[in-house]
């Protein structure tokens, strides 16, 4: 991006990409952001324009400046050949195992997958034909044994979103390359500040952009990039399944963009912050936390990423579902809620068991997860407290 006085191409930090790539004010009137643009018809002026097809734009649905704008920063982030904007995080992972697998191949899928993608695959994969196997999230190079000759994929999500698995993505890529699949890795938890799967081996990197990226829990999108191997795939199941982002998500997305260095900073500390205050009180059975020492991932965590999410999770010593309601019906500065990477603290009790099938959930107490906000730390840690004793009294 900018040049050396010896010549040399320096490459700019994540930072400076965040807040600099994907604006192009020349050609907004020298107005700093892109717009919303909201459009379907893109005009042609003569014979010649429409058969040439050269034009940047030719319909709405393929994408627009806004959308463009999102996709350039993305790219640059994770370091891939390309991007593609869609409507959400579960539609960047269907559409790209769809890209990957057809009639008659098979699939192998994280048993700590986020649930609505395990979902598709079971309902709808199958229907098509895949065959859909899931497998052990700390398994490795144990991949390979699982590969059959007609494996095509590989859906990787480290952490794993409720239970904070951390995977070995350049084993799993050497596995799955080996055997003639792809690895798609859900990168949503940490964002690609703290961790760059295509850099590690993977072939196509999918966000939920409606988390982290947008960070202010009011618009919906998600993220595909890719190699440029696998690109062309992507691309074509997209334009043939007719996803289309609009220019007001885009625009939200690019906005959250430019402030996600110093968001994921503030909600990297509190998070451990507040993880390493929870492992010490009396209720906490565990804290499923990837940053902290006592993590069975703690090492590999160390190994392949910069940083941490706003997002952990933390086991409760056995109790009543009564105690369970004691803890989480009287927050005050927490809320109960679906999704996270917004600037508001969340807090959810959750029930693995039925999402699992290669590795049974064996935790007795019940499991929470926690999206660390931007609220005071001393507020969190004063409302967990005092959930904490209530769960203590129902117990
Ligand atoms: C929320 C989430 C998704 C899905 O994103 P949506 O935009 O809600 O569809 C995918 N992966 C992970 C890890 C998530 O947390």
């Amino acid at each position: 991006m900018t040049e050396k006085s010896s010549g040399q191409t320096e490459t700019p930090s994540i930072e400076t990409v965040l807040t600099h790539a994907g604006r192009n004010p020349d050609k907004q009137f020298g107005f700093i952001n892109t717009p919303v643009y909201r459009g379907s018809t893109v005009l042609f002026k003569t014979l010649a324009d429409l058969e040439a097809q050269s034009q940047a734009y030719l319909y709405g649905r393929a994408g627009n400046p806004t959308t463009e704008s999102v996709e350039r920063v993305v790219t640059e982030l994770e370091g891939a050949y390309r991007t593609k904007l869609v409507p959400s995080g579960l539609a960047a992972i269907t559409i790209a195992l769809m890209a990957c697998l057809k009639s008659g191949d098979d699939v192998l899928i994280t048993d700590s997958a986020y649930e609505p993608g395990r979902k598709f695959a079971d309902g709808f994969l199958e229907h098509m034909g895949v065959s859909v196997r899931f497998y052990d999230p700390r398994i490795g190079a144990g991949l390979s044994t699982l590969l059959l000759p007609n494996t095509r994929a590989v859906l990787a999500e480290s952490p794993g979103s409720l239970t904070f698995e951390i995977q070995d993505i350049p084993a799993l890529a050497a596995a799955a390359h080996a055997g003639g699949a792809r690895l798609i890795v859900d990168n949503s938890w940490a964002s690609p500040l703290y961790h760059r799967p295509l850099s590690l081996g993977a072939d196509i990197v999918v966000h939920a952009a409606t988390k982290m990226f947008v960070g202010h829990s009011d618009a919906f999108a998600g993220t595909i990039s890719t190699t440029e191997e696998a690109w062309e795939d992507v691309e074509r199941i997209r334009t043939l399944l007719g996803y289309f982002t609009s220019g007001d998500e885009a625009f939200q997305v690019a906005r959250g963009l430019r402030t996600l260095a110093i968001r994921m900073k503030e909600h990297q500390e509190r998070a451990l912050a507040m993880a390493t205050w929870l492992e010490t009180r009396d209720e906490v059975e565990k804290v499923l936390h990837p940053a902290l020492p006592s993590h069975p991932d703690h090492a590999l965590w160390k190994r392949d990423f910069t940083g941490s999410g706003s997002l952990f999770g933390f086991v409760l010593k056995p109790a009543p579902k009564a105690a369970v309601a004691a803890f989480v019906d009287q927050m005050q500065v927490f809320s109960m809620g679906f999704s996270w990477g917004g600037y508001e603290s969340l807090c959810l009790p959750v029930r693995i068991t039925k999402a699992r099938t290669v590795v049974p959930w064996s935790e007795e107490g019940n499991l929470f997860r926690a999206h660390i906000g931007l609220e005071g730390i001393e507020d969190l840690k004063a409302d967990l407290s005092a959930a904490l004793e209530r769960y203590a009294r129902a117990r």
